[in-house]
């Protein structure tokens, strides 16, 4: 008899400084292949903003990192992408949380910029505000790029099944019930080392461990 040995998975860690990035479209609200291009087309997911809040008054400082490519293509103004901000930080603020930071990147593929995701631009703006190393730091999203950016970081890449999540499952052939996911890091370099990310099924489940994990760790 051959016993079956499963290699337990790694507990999500809080980072010490408390910090979290999250990407928005698909993991804060639902996302459209439209675009999201109003405040009205921007529609929590069920437990994101009470998961935000949770972890804001656990001492967690929440960023956000958003590739939003929609104000290069001329679908939506920088206006209205920071109204359909004010509005997401204004609803957490009604319910007693708060968001540190809201990092976007507002071009498109073609531009060649640093900001966009896969690329780790934002992140590094991130780590420049804050002054803190992002090694370690959880990085939550649900399509490849936002893993590979985590990656680029030595953050702990973190999928969601909500938005792209399923989709970004099965294209990359991790079964739809799976707790961790391997992944190519680089996306130029079909050869690189494997990475792992962890798999959630929304927002909600990622706070309840990382809330978990801070208080277990006694992280200050
Ligand atoms: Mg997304
Ligand atoms: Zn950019």
């Amino acid at each position: 008899m051959t016993a079956v040995v499963r290699t337990p998975l790694p507990a999500l860690t809080a980072h010490p400084a408390r910090l979290v990035i999250l990407d928005r479209d698909g993991v804060i609200n639902h996302d459209s292949d439209a675009y999201i291009k109003s405040v009205a087309e921007w529609v929590p997911i069920p437990g994101s903003l009470e998961a935000i809040v949770r972890l804001s008054q656990a001492g967690f400082r929440v960023v956000i990192a958003t590739n939003q490519s929609g104000v290069a293509r001329g679908l939506l103004s920088l206006h209205t992408l920071h109204e359909i901000h004010a509005t997401l930080q204004q609803m957490i603020a009604t319910m007693g949380g708060q968001i540190a930071g809201i990092f976007y990147c507002p071009h498109g593929p073609q531009t060649g910029c640093r900001c966009r995701k896969p690329l780790p631009g934002l992140f590094e703006q991130i780590q420049a505000h804050f002054a803190v190393n992002l090694h370690g730091v959880a990085a939550v999203g649900d399509a490849l790029r936002d893993l590979q950016c985590a990656a680029a970081m030595h953050c702990q890449p973190i999928l969601v099944r909500t938005g792209k999540g399923q989709q970004t499952l099965a294209r990359l052939g991790g079964a739809p019930s799976c707790t961790r996911l391997v992944f190519n890091p680089c996306p130029d370099e079909p050869s690189t080392t494997r990475r792992s990310a962890r798999v959630f099924d929304d927002l909600a489940a990622v706070a309840d461990e990382l809330l978990h994990a801070a208080l277990v760790s006694g992280v200050p």
